[in-house]
């Protein structure tokens, strides 16, 4: 089954536990537009080489389409159709306005120098630009893309129309119109949603013992926020080198730093004993965080997890079989696409503040998420139980219901 057709799965679950009108459901099941382009890059050495890009918009009946392009070598229509299908949901279940869209180019970034990076960048950005545009979809960072690149897509667009265009892209770097917290905005939804799930499961978080899959930007940030703001002990921490644990929680200050100065990875940190990824998923913890990588907790090892609260911060870390095995066992799961979803909500703070050429303080960046988050999550816990069932099939009753309601009220055209 490809990615998208399980992506779809998941929507129609949802569609038929909430009654949603049959052509709605198929309305809101299509990509609205999906352009595939070829493009010829100057390589350094004199040669052409053609490279395939995408733009999906799954849907923009809520606002611009808004996703993340990603340079893979494994990058297929189908994946960024997936993609940009859950950007429609993400931004609905926290109300931002904006639709879902993704965006990706076959590459592998690392055999290509720095030249032929961004020769490749504004080449596939200029393909897509028939699409793009602060009005109409607005891309960012995703796997293997970052601020440098997003400052390449700008400049493009903007040297194309005459003047800067700051709002076409967001995730850029701080100077030229990125915007305070957005590094950490995605470990600090994690940090506001386990909080509220927390509050509601009546689990004291001074001192609740956390294990942490994956040390990157989601990962680490969290890790820090539920240390110093919340008084979570870490006990666990993996990253793609393997695990470590220490009963007693690790200094995530301490530790990221040596993560910085040892290549990325904690390999070796002296305080803690070595554990495995797998392991850690199973440990006797109060709150476990997937942060890594897709398809982890899988029917293989969903029963001997024994965490009372998952938090999902990366995307699809649990598989559909084991979902249903971990609500057998009453644990308590934040679905990805809320949890995930404050890197994308202060991403629509960038977009806001380069509109307006007027940029914000970082606490007013951490407030306002913070109120975003918090709401997103009561909105559905509240529908969970209304229709007692689970977190994941709830948030999607949200969001479709928001992306229904406003393409029932701008009506079929013509
Ligand atoms: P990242 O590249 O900064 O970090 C990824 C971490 O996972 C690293 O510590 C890496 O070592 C580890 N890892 C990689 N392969 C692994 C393996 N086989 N086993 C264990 N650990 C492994 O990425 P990120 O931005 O932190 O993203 C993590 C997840 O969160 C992804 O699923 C991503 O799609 C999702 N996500 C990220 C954001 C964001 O704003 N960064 C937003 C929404 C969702």
């Amino acid at each position: 089954m490809g990615l998208f057709e399980s992506a779809l799965k998941q929507y129609y679950k949802a569609a038929k536990l909430m009654d949603l009108d049959p052509n709605l459901r198929e309305v809101l099941a299509h990509p609205k537009r999906e352009l595939t382009v070829h493009f010829p890059v100057k390589m350094d050495d004199g040669s052409v080489h053609v490279f395939t890009g995408y733009r999906v918009q799954h849907n923009v009946a809520r606002g611009p389409a808004k996703g993340g392009i990603r340079y893979h070598p494994a990058v297929t229509l189908d994946e960024v159709k997936a993609l940009a299908f859950w950007m429609t949901w993400k931004c609905a279940v926290v109300g931002i306005p904006f639709g879902g869209g993704k965006g990706g180019v076959q590459v592998d970034p690392s055999r290509l120098s720095m030249n032929e990076l961004e020769r490749l960048s504004r080449r596939y950005f200029s393909e897509i630009q028939i699409m793009v545009g602060p009005d109409e979809d607005i891309p960012a960072p995703d796997v293997n893309t970052n601020p440098k690149v997003m400052a390449w897509f700008m400049d493009t667009y903007s040297m194309d129309v005459g003047h800067t265009v700051l709002s076409v892209v967001t995730g850029k770097p701080l100077e030229i119109g990125g915007s305070e917290g957005r590094l950490e905005a995605t470990g600090r939804g994690v940090r506001v949603v386990a909080e509220e799930a927390a509050n509601y499961l009546g689990m004291d978080l001074r001192g609740a013992s956390v294990a942490i899959q994956g040390f990157g930007n989601v990962g680490s940030h969290a890790a820090k926020l539920l240390s110093q703001e919340l008084g979570c002990r870490i006990v666990a921490v993996s990253d793609i080198s393997g695990g470590i644990c220490n009963e007693r929680g690790f200094d995530i200050d301490e530790l990221i730093r040596y993560r910085d100065e040892n290549g990325g990875v904690i390999k070796g940190y002296p305080d803690g004993e070595s554990i495995s990824n797998e392991d850690l998923l199973t440990l006797d913890v109060d709150i476990l965080i997937p942060a890594a990588l897709e398809n982890v907790i899988t029917a293989e090892n969903a029963e001997k997890v024994r965490a009372r609260l998952i938090v999902e911060g990366a995307n699809g870390p649990i598989t559909p079989e084991a979902d249903e095995i971990l609500q057998n066992k009453g644990i308590f799961v934040v679905p990805d696409f809320l949890a995930n979803a404050g890197g994308v909500t202060v991403s629509y703070f960038e977009w806001v503040q380069g509109l307006q050429w007027y940029f914000w303080e970082i606490e007013d960046v951490r407030k306002a998420l913070h109120k975003v988050m918090k709401k997103a999550f009561a909105t559905v816990l509240k529908t969970c139980r209304y229709y007692d069932t689970d977190m994941r099939t709830a948030a999607y009753i949200v969001a479709i219901e928001r992306v229904a309601v406003a393409t029932k009220l701008r009506g079929i055209y013509p």
